[in-house]
């Protein structure tokens, strides 16, 4: 029932009126315990008893506003304060300090007022929760959908789950052509044996998530203490019903129930980003490599030795060219057929890759031509380099079938400075004409300019 449009109001008024009908109802009461009817039916005694009850009904007024409308003051500036944060971007550190005490209200009652307020602060930190689960996930999207880098992703992607989880060590093991590798770890002792061990096969082949307690296998190595940690996950990245490989957490405490459903969140993300990574690798190695011999096709080498020439000149430093050509590989296809030439082909380079040193360029500059871009060499060194092409590759041969192939190759060589060329393309045409005399030579020769 409402009088005004405010409660406290109408609670004023109700006390009010009950106090006038007391003190109406009063001088009848005395006159019931034999208080004679000259003292109490006055007109001063009846107004003295209606004063008094109307009285009474204002001082319960005003201790209901001092004592009720106080705490509900309070529960109604902690919700607008919330409300407000809610419209603007918490960060995590603001949400943590705000469940603290100044989003909080303080219970000092078991009534209904108490429970209100418990209620509030119950709410307040579920939203908290909710807001740092969905701050973590927006972070977790932002940090990893701006990579294209394998390397890069499960290395943030990880730490960022360690961190949400709070957890204390970590890696991420990617399957490749049937093996697993480490591509990413933290703080999990000989993190490499994990990728023969039979749960991590087992998730990874179930595409079902595996939770381990107090694993012998698994140890976690804080520099300074060593542990097993109490409970490890180890995650499949499923994408489309195959796994990509696992991440491990390992954790010190077991992880809550609350924080799975953020974490399922950043693994899709993870596993997202991943597999574009993957895709965006292959099909860069699919622009960039011979199909056959999976060296660098001529486009692509053509740009690295644009690249080394320039870095060569500028930090003056040498650069060598080696330009390599089968001898009579048209008849090796015209005797043996062009599957075995192929094969060959692949041979050849395989041991070219060997004879060459770390950052050495190899490419396939067309049929059974190849180019060798050596960063660093000198006119010596190239014809060193050269020459052990020559000899591991006339010493080399490989069965086919019942044949027993061996083949030799002709290479010119240059380097720059030593040899003076005004660009890149001179060592090419140099290089060329050095392979050129080779072959008028004799063939199976290294020639120097
Ligand atoms: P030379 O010693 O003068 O270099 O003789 P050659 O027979 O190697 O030279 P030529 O340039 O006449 O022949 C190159 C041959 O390489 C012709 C072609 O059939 C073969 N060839 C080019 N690319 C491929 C390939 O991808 N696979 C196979 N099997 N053969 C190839
Ligand atoms: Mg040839
Ligand atoms: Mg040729």
């Amino acid at each position: 029932m409402r009088i005004t449009n405010k409660v406290f109001n109408d609670l004023g008024l109700f006390m009010m009126f009950f106090g006038l009908i007391i003190g109406i109802i009063f001088p009848f009461f005395m006159l019931l315990f034999g208080v004679p009817a000259s003292y109490v039916m006055t007109f001063g005694f009846f107004s003295s008893c209606i004063g008094a009850g109307i009285v009474v009904g204002a001082v319960n007024l005003i201790l209901s506003r001092v004592i009720v409308a106080k705490r509900l003051k309070i529960l109604s500036h902690k919700m607008t304060f919330i409300t407000g944060h809610l419209g603007s971007k918490m960060t995590n550190e603001e949400i943590d300090m705000c469940t603290k005490d100044t989003c909080k209200i303080i219970v000092d009652s078991e009534d209904e007022i108490g429970e209100s307020a418990q209620a509030f602060n119950d709410l307040v930190e579920n939203l908290s929760k909710s807001m740092k689960t969905e701050n973590s996930i927006k972070l977790f999207n932002e940090v990893l959908t701006s990579q294209l880098d394998i390397d890069a992703i499960a290395q943030k992607g990880m730490e960022q789950l360690i961190s949400y989880l709070d957890a204390q060590g970590g890696a991420v093991l990617l399957e490749r052509g049937g093996d697993l590798f480490v591509e990413s770890s933290y703080a999990i002792k000989d993190v490499g044996q994990l990728v023969n061990n039979d749960v991590v096969w087992k998730a990874l082949k179930s595409a079902q998530r595996q939770v381990l307690h107090m694993h012998k296998d698994i140890i976690v190595d804080q520099a300074l203490v060593e542990f097993f940690p109490d409970e490890t996950i180890i995650e499949p990245l499923v994408y489309k019903g195959i796994s990509l490989g696992v991440i491990i957490l390992a954790s010190s405490h077991k992880i809550p129930e609350g924080l799975l459903y953020g974490f399922e969140m950043c693994i899709r993300t993870f596993t997202l980003s991943l597999r574009n990574a993957v895709t965006y690798e292959q099909l860069q190695q699919l622009a960039a490599n011979d199909p056959l011999t999976g060296v660098y096709n001529r486009r692509f080498g053509m740009v690295r030795l644009k690249e080394e020439y320039n870095r060569s000149v500028r930090s003056n430093l040498p650069l060598g060219v080696l330009m390599i050509d089968i001898d009579h590989f048209k008849s090796v296809n015209d005797t043996y057929g062009h599957t075995i030439g192929d094969k060959i082909l692949i041979n050849m380079t395989r041991i070219t890759k060997m004879a060459l040193r770390e950052g050495d360029i190899l490419l396939r500059y067309g049929g059974e031509e190849f180019m060798v871009i050596m960063p660093g060499a000198s006119r010596q060194d190239s014809e060193f380099v050269a020459e052990r092409v020559r000899r591991m590759i006339e010493e080399s041969s490989a069965q086919h079938g019942e044949h027993q192939i061996s083949v030799t190759v002709s290479i010119g060589a240059v380097s720059s400075p030593e040899t003076d060329v005004s660009d890149e393309s001179k060592l090419i045409a140099l290089s060329d004409k050095a392979l050129y005399e080779a072959k008028e030579q004799g063939r199976n020769r290294v020639i120097l300019y």
